[in-house]
């Protein structure tokens, strides 16, 4: 079996664009795969321009030896856009090598570890004053654990540049943690996530102001570059930290895991290397008694990979969904792995079980979309 051509698509769906990557082969078989960088999908074309050059002619079952080429052939190894960019090709790949040999994709991960896969509710906004009223929806609806995202819009359409000033959304988000809290009950898992918006200092002490709440995790309350500085913060605090969503290969996880300062890996299938270096993380994360929390905020060929993931890997504790998902069109993906209640059953279809139409990408054409720019009110940039 051959690769015969390396195709990308980016279509704009909902807010943003969704960056397809489809590998096809001489066999009549073609795998689909994701990228995960949320942006600059330009970047992320050129990447697979350039791999396409000499991905044509090769074995797709040489999964890791081409996952090797990617990351390194370049000599400046790996980064955010090639190893997003790789990712997608290796999702593809074991999407192929499940079709060709008529199995999931899980399967030849090792085979289940599970029958289901439990999903967190993604997410509350910091809109309004209606923590407490949704949460209890959720719970309604059945959901056990729910992640909150203060100071994102309800709706992501509406997504702008705004003004974010730290104190005022720990304050405000402590107050609404504790309505939410004494809405859902004890049981029900509660999560933070501050998209990187708070100095160390400041997650100290929104973490003193909410202790009385009991999260489950808190995800990413400072920037995650510098493991220096959430090991600084973890010997300000207890609270259990959620990191890694945004991390580029096995390398840059490495000291968080050995250092004890990632206590869920949010490793992104769709950014970190695909399947193969999902593996090796959540085998890193193994040696540590350290679970793995995919993070999926993209399409239904993401959430297909990480859901096979979470199958074949037994320190897997919950997937990221968005449960109110209002843009999967159905021209465009006219199969997709369905949830329900709060988990997915086990996908039994060979290879991932997703189908995109390449036709009617062309009703989705590109758009430049600009993540939002944030600032405090003095003027100085936040991340957004
Ligand atoms: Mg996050």
């Amino acid at each position: 079996m051959k690769i015969t051509d390396v195709k990308h698509f980016a279509v704009k769906v909902g807010f943003r664009c969704r960056f397809v990557v489809k590998v096809e082969t001489d066999a009549g078989i073609h795998g689909l795969g994701e990228a995960g960088t949320a942006g600059r999908e330009r970047a992320l074309a050129g990447a697979i321009d350039h791999f396409r050059e000499f991905l044509i002619g090769q074995d797709p079952r040489r999964i890791e030896d081409i996952n090797q080429v990617l990351y390194r052939s370049q000599y400046f190894e790996g980064g955010t856009i090639i190893t997003a960019a790789a990712s997608a090709i290796d999702i593809a790949l074991w999407d192929i090598l499940g079709q060709h040999l008529g199995t999931p994709v899980w399967q030849l991960l090792g085979g289940a570890t599970r029958q289901e896969v439990t999903c967190f509710a993604d997410l509350i906004s910091g809109e309004g004053e209606t923590w407490a009223e949704r949460g209890a929806d959720l719970v309604e609806k059945g959901w056990g654990t729910i992640r909150c995202a203060p100071g994102m819009p309800d709706d992501f359409e509406r997504l702008a540049d705004t003004i974010y000033e730290p104190w005022e959304s720990m304050q405000w988000t402590a107050e609404r943690l504790r309505e939410l809290r004494a809405a859902v009950g004890p049981g029900i898992r509660l999560a933070v996530d501050f998209h990187h918006r708070l100095s160390v200092a400041e997650a100290a002490e929104f973490c003193r102001m909410i202790d009385d709440v009991g999260l489950m995790f808190l995800e990413e309350p400072i920037r995650s570059e510098s493991p220096d500085a959430y090991a600084a913060l973890r010997a300000m605090t207890a609270m259990p930290f959620a990191i890694g969503e945004e991390f580029s290969g096995i390398y840059v996880f490495a000291p968080f895991i050995e250092r004890g300062l990632c206590n869920y890996a949010r490793l992104d299938v769709c950014n970190v290397g695909g399947f193969t270096a999902s593996r090796k993380v959540a085998a890193m994360a193994e040696a540590h008694y350290i679970d793995v929390m995919p993070h999926n905020p993209l399409g239904p060929v993401s959430t297909a990979a990480a859901v096979h993931f979470a199958i074949a890997t037994p320190n897997f504790a919950l997937l990221e969904y968005n449960w109110d998902v209002r843009h999967q069109p159905e021209d465009l993906f006219p199969r997709v792995m369905h949830i329900e209640g709060d988990r997915f059953p086990i996908p039994t279809e060979p290879g991932l079980g997703v189908d995109f139409d390449e036709a009617a990408a062309a009703d989705y054409p590109f758009e430049y979309w600009e993540p939002p720019h944030w600032r405090r009110r003095d003027g100085s940039y936040t991340n957004w």
